[in-house]
């Protein structure tokens, strides 16, 4: 019986993950003969999570095999994310397809518990869809989440320690539906192994920049969680140690000191204050500073990379300084796991587009040959949804264990929240 739902798991999920596929297909992928993948699809057509088709354009002699297509529209997952700078919330169909979302900046200072389940919770009730399948519930966060219960244990640009964000998301959303918490490096990490760019390649490592830089390693395929699941903080890995900046972490010249969005936006004079703000007397202490000047955003850091692309000699030496920090972590990070891969995500995404040069000669530099030889560096590809996709597939986790048993109790949504 655990075989059998195993097996229907695992055909749902090449469903989820490639998109339509023929039965011939998935016989081939799986392993299986026609015949039980017809008893298979059958069961899970039965169950309204996936439709067959003939495949288009197919007419006369012989027998196509029939396409079978996840119901996108009907069976999906709320997902949510708490980035440092905007909160997101997201109707995503079994396929991974956006259907519908939700979206809004928040403020970096001042943001507790409370506000920020009050905001997500009304913008997921409003997306609601009577009459259709939840499945589950995924959320990303910013910081250090407990494996199991989504407590928050650590979340420093929050200043959140054991706050327990998932319970309570649950308990406001009121759907009957626990809320299954990651961190956002982590589940960018396996969204782009999955479906961007590191597919193909189950040794990665994904870098995710904001205020800091968070990491998700994959050895194998497999998340490297360490022992209790807050492992590959990358950020606080030290790479200037004469010279650093100060970290939140309370060290000095870590990766995410030296690249992140304070490190950026100071190296190319733009650390300023908006208009009518005193500048605060902070000099190189980025703590204080990210947290007096709510203004700095993702939309600050892609001005100064594409400056930089543009000729700007500030913005272009800003950037290098920059790229070469991130190059100096990367070359240990190559040399530590040996990748296939290294992508780089979120505000990284930008400052690695523009200071590709420096990052490839320190690794050059600096990592071994052996070691670098197959790594590719690319850029996420599934960008700013990185994160925001992989708290999705958080949620479809359930459903794809044991696909009959969540379709069948799977609570009814209510109606939209008015
Ligand atoms: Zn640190």
């Amino acid at each position: 019986m655990y075989r059998h739902r195993s097996s229907l798991g695992d055909l749902l999920r090449h469903i989820h993950v490639s998109g339509a596929l023929s039965r011939a297909a998935l016989g081939e992928r799986m392993g299986v003969n026609r015949s039980t993948i017809l008893g298979w699809t059958t069961e899970l057509v039965g169950a309204g999570l996936v439709r067959e088709e003939h495949p288009a354009g197919t007419t006369g002699a012989g027998r196509p095999s029939l396409v079978v297509r996840p119901e996108s529209e009907r069976v999906w997952v709320l997902a949510f994310d708490v980035a440092v700078d905007r909160l997101v919330a997201a109707r995503v169909g079994l396929g991974g397809r956006i259907l519908e979302r939700r979206e809004t900046a928040r403020p970096r200072a001042g943001v507790d518990l409370d506000m920020v389940v009050r905001k997500l919770a009304t913008m997921g009730r409003e997306l609601i869809d009577p009459g259709s399948l939840c499945v589950g519930v995924g959320a990303s966060y910013c910081g250090m989440i407990r494996p199991g219960d989504g407590m928050v244990r650590y979340g420093p640009e929050m200043g959140w320690v054991d706050q327990a964000f998932g319970a309570e998301l649950s308990r406001a959303l009121g759907i009957g539906l626990p809320v299954a918490v990651g961190n956002e490096a982590h589940l960018g990490a396996l969204a782009e192994y999955q479906r961007g760019a590191g597919v193909g390649h189950p040794d990665l490592i994904y870098l995710h920049g904001d205020v800091g830089v968070g990491g998700g390693i994959l050895v194998n395929g497999k998340l490297l969680g360490g022992e209790s699941g807050y492992g590959c903080e990358v950020g606080h890995m030290l790479v200037n140690p004469v010279d650093g900046r100060p970290c939140l972490c309370g060290s000095r010249g870590c990766l995410e000191a030296e690249t992140g969005e304070y490190a950026l936006l100071a190296a190319a004079g733009r650390a300023t204050p908006p208009p009518g703000q005193a500048t605060p007397q902070v000099g190189r202490d980025a703590v204080s500073l990210r947290r007096a000047m709510p203004q700095f955003g993702r939309e600050a850091v892609r001005a100064v990379a594409r400056d930089a692309l543009s000729g700007d000699p500030v913005a272009a030496a800003a950037v290098a300084e920059i790229g070469d920090w991130l190059g100096i972590g990367v070359a240990n990070l190559i040399n530590l796991f040996n990748p296939g891969v290294v992508i780089f995500g979120g505000m990284l995404r930008d400052v690695h587009a523009a200071a590709a040069p420096q990052v490839a000669a320190r690794i050059a530099q600096h990592a071994m040959p052996v070691s670098r030889e197959r790594a590719k560096l690319r850029l996420s590809a599934l960008a700013d949804d990185a994160t925001l996709i992989g708290a999705a597939d958080l949620g479809f986790t359930t459903l794809l264990a044991d696909p009959l048993r969540a379709a069948t109790v799977a609570p009814a949504t209510a109606a939209r929240a008015s």
